[in-house]
């Protein structure tokens, strides 16, 4: 509407259209910062006016929520992050909000700069949350479905002391080299093939591709049980390739004898 009345806003913003404000991700805003955005902007309709049955501009708050929370925890200002609701029709109200907004991200500086944050110390942690993005949307699936009626529920959906315990306590799995039976159940499973393998081979999870989804640490058979979880603790490192041959009894008694 903005542009078809020749409304005139900020420069500084970049426009991405997506089909509804429920299809922004958490994954979107956290890679516009680690890009070097400034700022993020959400643009979503009215709530209670979505025309499907979704109401997915409910999602794109509780996931803006969640991320400022998540921004305060690394040490960014969450007042980076915005989400603002209104009709297609209400050019004018667009054009103020995201003015707005630009003036006030202007006046916070560049990204990290204002936080008095070092660059590279900014990046890493940017990337480490990027990578407990599934996770993080696994523990919070709940909350994330809320549908919060005012500005005090949207204060209390998440608060500080648990984003620290989400990330003092995000979990890792790992396959015991001594049970594991290389039955392949989990490599199979795991959405990510983050699971190195094969046939009577000890398997193996590259922690680096783990999106923490625990798929392995649920079908990995109950009388093997090799998937440990760990919580807030490192795992050990992973077996030596040329140690992942399993040698099954009978083979071996087979092969003591000859
Ligand atoms: S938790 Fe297991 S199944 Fe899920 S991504 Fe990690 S290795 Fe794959
Ligand atoms: S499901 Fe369990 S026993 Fe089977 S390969 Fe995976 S870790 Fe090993």
């Amino acid at each position: 509407m903005a542009g078809v009345s020749r409304l005139q806003y900020s420069t500084e913003i970049r426009l991405i259209r997506v089909m509804c404000s429920g299809r922004v991700d958490l994954e979107f805003i956290l890679r516009a910062f680690s890009n070097g955005m400034d700022g993020v902007f959400i643009g979503g309709c009215r709530l209670n006016e979505c025309n499907y049955i979704t109401h997915g501009n409910y999602d794109a708050l509780n996931i803006v929520l969640l991320c400022r929370k998540i921004m305060e925890h690394i040490g960014l200002n969450p007042e980076r992050l915005s989400i603002q609701f209104m009709s297609s029709g209400e050019g004018i109200l667009f054009t103020e909000v995201v003015d707005d907004f630009s003036k006030k991200v202007k006046a916070l500086g560049p990204l990290g700069k204002g936080e008095n944050r070092d660059a590279d110390e900014l990046k890493s942690k940017l990337a480490e949350v990027r990578k407990l993005i599934p996770y993080i949307k696994i523990v919070k699936r709940k909350k994330l479905e809320s549908r919060l009626e005012n500005e005090k529920e949207y204060d209390g959906l998440f608060t500080s002391d648990e984003m620290d315990r989400l990330f003092s306590e995000a979990v890792s799995y790992y396959i015991d080299p001594d049970n594991c039976q290389a039955c392949m159940i989990c490599a199979k499973r795991c959405p990510v093939e983050a699971i190195a393998g094969g046939k009577n081979l000890i398997h193996v999870i590259d922690q680096d591709t783990c999106i923490k989804c625990g798929t392995c640490f649920d079908v990995c058979p109950p009388r093997f049980g090799a998937v440990k979880k760990f919580s807030g603790e490192p795992v050990p490192p992973p077996i030596p390739e040329e140690e992942r041959t399993i040698v099954r009894k009978s083979k071996k008694t087979v092969a003591d004898k000859t």
